[in-house]
C-alpha cells in the first residue's frame, strides 16, 4: 500500500514535471488537458472531467474532459452533493461512486476534477489533490492573468433575473468575494434605505474624508479610482457601478499587505460592476412601474373610501393606517386649525405622542408657519425632540391651510423621498373629504350648541334623555332659575344681563361630569342631565352650584333648583320627569329662592 501511495505520487510528479518543461509550447486549456490526462493514467480511470461552478443553476458544469473517455462523463453535479469543508470526496450519483478534488485557480474559484471508480482510498486522494493544486498555481504564475468571460456571463445570467437592487448587489459581492477571499470588500451606496444587504454598506453622503474622497471621484467621474495606502501598505480599488443612466454606488476593494492591482484585475471587476451597475438599473425600472402602479391603488382605494360618506373620526383612522402601512411611522398626528382659528385640534385618530399635553407647544412650535409640505431625513432643530424623520404636510383649501398631518420616526432617513411623495399626493386626496367633515361636524356642532352661553340646546338635551330612557338603568335632571333675574336686566341693562348669565353657564358646565349634558333650558332658566345618577347625588351636584353661583357672578345672582330622577324600576316618561323637575323648581322658588328642591316620583 505504502508503496502504492509513493509510486503514485512518483508518477504523477514525473508526468506534471513533463507539463512545466512544456508550458512554452501549449496553451493554458491544453496544459490543464494534460493535467487530467495524466490523473488519468495514473490512477488508471476510465474517464476524468474537469467542472467548474455556476451560480445560475447552482451547480457544477463539465468544462474540459478527455477525448480519450470511455464512457459518458456526467455533464452537471449539484453543489449539494461536494462537501463544503474537504477538498477531496466521493459522492454517489446514479448509483456509481464519483470521487472529486476541489482546486482554486485565479479565475475560477470552484474548479472539480471528478473521475469514477469503485475504491480509491483517501490518502491517495489527498496526494492528488496537493500535487494537482501546486500545479495549478504554476499554471496561474505562467499564463498571463485574462478576463474571466464565463464566469461573468454566468453571473450577468443570474443577476439580469433579479427584481431587487439589493439581491443584485449581495451576489454581486459574493462573487467578488470568492475571487479575492484575502482582499476587505465594502460598498459605498448613496442615499438608500434598503435594509437586507448582507455585507457592509458605507453612506457616501454628508461627509469628506479621504476614503470618501476617492469613492465620491469614482462616482462623480464614472472613473475607476486607486488609492495609495500609506507606507506602501497595498491599494484600495474604488470601482463605480455604471449603469446607462446614472450611477449607483462604488464598490471598494482594498488589498492586503502590499499586493497592486495588476490591470487584469482592474478590468475584471470594471466588467462586474458594469454588469451590476445595468442590471440595477434594470431592476429599478421594474420595481419603479411596479411601484407606480401600487401608489395609484392605493389613491384609488382611499378616495373610494372617502367617497362613503365617512365622518372625520372614521375618515382620519382610515387614513392614518393608510400612512402607517406605507412608510411604517412610529408617530402620525393630524393637527387642525379651527375655522375660527382660535386653537389647534389633535384629533382623536392622532397617535399617543400628539395626545399628551406635555407635547403640544412642541408640535405647535414644529408647525409654525409651515405652508408647504416638508421633509426632513435627520431632523435636529429642536435637541429634545426624539424623532429624527419627519415628514409635515399641510392640509389646504383653496389659499388656506386648515391644518396639518405630521408623520415621526426615531431614526434618522427612515422615510424615503418617494414615499413622500406618494403620501404628499395620497393626502391631498384627501384634504376636501376632511374639510368637508370638519365642516359638517362643526354644523352639527353649531346646531347643538346655545349660541350665548356655548351649553347645548334644549331640543339636544331632549334628545339624549329619550334615548337614555330606552338604553340606560337611570339618571338624573336638574332645572336652574335664575332669581329675579329681570331686576338685574333693569337695574345693569341687557347686556350685563348676558355677562351674568354666561357666569353662572360657565360654572354648570364645571361642574358637569364627563358624560353630563349641561344645556340652556331657554331664557334665564338653565338644565343638567346626569347618567346614571341618583336624584341624591344629583342635589348634591346641584346644592355645589347653587353655592358656587352665590359666589361668583358679579353683579351677585342667585339660584333656584329643581331635582328629579328615573329609573328603570318604575314605570315613567320624558315628559313626568320634566314636569317633576319643574315642580320642584316652583317650590323652590315659593319658598323664598335659592335652594334646592327634589321631587320624587309618586308610587
Ligand atoms: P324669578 O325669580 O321669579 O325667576 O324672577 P325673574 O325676574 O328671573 O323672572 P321673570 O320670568 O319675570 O323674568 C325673566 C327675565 O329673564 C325676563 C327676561 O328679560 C330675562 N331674560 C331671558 N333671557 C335672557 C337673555 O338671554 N339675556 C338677558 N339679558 N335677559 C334674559
Ligand atoms: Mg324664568
Ligand atoms: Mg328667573
Amino acid at each position: 500500500m505504502m508503496k502504492d501511495r509513493d509510486l503514485i505520487q512518483g508518477n504523477l510528479q514525473q508526468a506534471y514535471f513533463q507539463i512545466t518543461s512544456n508550458l512554452s509550447h501549449l496553451s493554458y486549456e491544453e496544459s490543464l488537458h494534460n493535467m487530467i490526462k495524466a490523473i488519468k493514467q495514473v490512477l488508471h480511470l476510465k474517464w476524468v472531467g474537469v467542472y467548474h461552478y455556476l451560480r445560475s443553476t447552482n451547480s457544477y458544469h463539465i468544462q474540459l474532459m478527455d477525448p480519450s473517455n470511455e464512457i459518458n462523463v456526467l455533464n452537471q453535479l449539484p453543489l449539494n452533493a461536494i462537501s463544503n469543508d474537504n477538498q477531496f470526496g466521493k459522492c454517489i450519483i446514479d448509483r456509481s461512486s464519483v470521487f472529486y478534488l476541489k482546486l482554486k485557480d485565479r479565475n475560477f474559484s470552484k474548479v472539480l476534477v471528478c473521475f469514477k471508480a469503485f475504491q480509491i482510498d483517501p490518502t491517495i486522494l489527498a496526494i492528488v489533490q496537493s500535487e494537482s493544486q501546486r500545479l495549478i498555481m504554476q499554471l496561474d504564475q505562467y499564463y498571463p492573468q485574462q478576463i474571466n468571460y464565463p464566469f461573468l456571463y454566468d453571473l450577468s445570467i443570474c443577476i439580469f433575473t433579479m427584481k431587487r437592487k439589493s439581491s443584485i448587489l449581495n451576489e454581486v459581492i459574493d462573487a467578488i468575494r470568492e475571487i479575492y477571499p484575502t482582499h476587505s470588500l465594502h460598498l459605498l451606496l448613496a442615499h438608500d434605505t434598503e435594509v437586507d444587504y448582507n455585507f457592509s454598506v458605507k453612506s457616501m453622503a454628508y461627509t469628506d474624508d479621504s476614503t470618501n474622497g476617492f469613492g465620491s471621484k469614482a462616482f462623480m467621474t464614472e472613473e475607476v479610482q486607486i488609492e495609495k495606502r500609506k507606507g506602501g501598505a497595498g491599494e484600495k480599488l474604488y470601482v463605480p457601478l455604471t449603469g446607462r443612466q446614472g450611477v449607483y454606488g462604488v464598490i471598494q476593494l482594498i488589498s492586503k499587505s502590499c499586493d497592486v492591482f495588476a490591470k487584469s484585475d482592474v478590468d475584471f471587476i470594471t466588467h462586474i460592476a458594469q454588469t451590476a451597475g445595468k442590471a440595477i438599473e434594470n431592476a429599478s425600472l421594474l420595481e419603479n412601474a411596479n411601484l407606480l402602479i401600487a401608489d395609484l391603488k392605493l389613491i384609488n382605494e382611499v378616495t373610494h373610501q372617502l367617497n362613503s360618506n365617512l365622518n372625520l373620526t372614521d375618515i382620519t383612522e382610515f387614513v392614518r393606517k393608510k400612512i402607517k402601512e406605507v412608510c411604517r411611522a412610529s408617530e402620525i398626528g393630524f393637527i387642525f386649525q379651527r375655522s375660527d382659528g382660535s386653537y389647534a385640534d389633535v384629533l382623536t385618530a392622532s397617535t399617543a405622542y400628539f395626545k399628551k399635553e406635555e407635547n403640544q407647544s412642541l408640535v405647535d412650535k414644529l408647525l409654525k408657519d409651515i405652508v408647504h409640505p416638508t421633509f426632513y431625513g435627520k431632523f435636529e432643530y429642536i435637541p429634545t425632540f426624539p424623532y429624527h424623520s419627519l415628514m409635515i404636510i399641510p392640509l389646504r383649501q383653496d389659499i388656506h391651510t386648515y391644518g396639518h398631518v405630521v408623520i415621526m420616526h426615531e431614526a434618522s432617513y427612515f422615510f424615503s423621498f418617494e414615499v413622500f411623495k406618494l403620501l404628499q399626493s395620497l393626502i391631498q386626496h384627501c384634504s376636501l373629504a376632511l374639510a368637508n367633515a370638519i365642516l359638517k361636524e362643526e354644523l352639527e356642532k353649531a346646531v347643538i350648541t346655545d349660541y350665548l352661553t356655548k351649553l347645548y340646546s334644549r331640543n339636544y338635551l331632549e334628545k339624549v334623555v329619550i334615548n337614555q330612557m330606552k338604553t340606560a338603568r337611570m339618571g338624573s335632571l336638574i332645572l336652574f332659575d335664575i332669581d329675579d333675574f329681570k331686576r338685574i336686566n333693569d337695574t345693569y341693562g341687557h347686556h350685563v344681563g348676558d355677562e351674568v348669565l354666561k357666569q353662572v353657564a360657565d360654572v354648570i358646565m364645571r361642574f358637569s361630569e364627563q358624560d353630563a349634558i349641561p344645556s340652556r333650558w331657554g331664557g334665564e332658566e338653565l338644565a343638567i342631565y346626569t347618567p346614571n345618577l341618583s336624584i341624591d347625588d344629583a342635589v348634591q351636584i346641584a346644592a355645589g352650584i347653587r353655592e358656587q353661583v352665590e359666589e361668583r357672578t358679579n353683579p351677585t345672582v342667585t339660584l333656584s333648583c329643581g331635582v328629579s330622577s328615573w329609573s328603570e324600576d318604575f314605570d315613567d316618561s320624558v315628559s313626568e320627569l320634566f314636569i317633576r323637575a319643574d315642580k320642584a323648581l316652583y317650590e323652590a322658588k315659593h319658598r323664598g329662592k335659592n335652594s334646592v328642591v327634589k321631587r320624587v316620583k309618586d308610587r
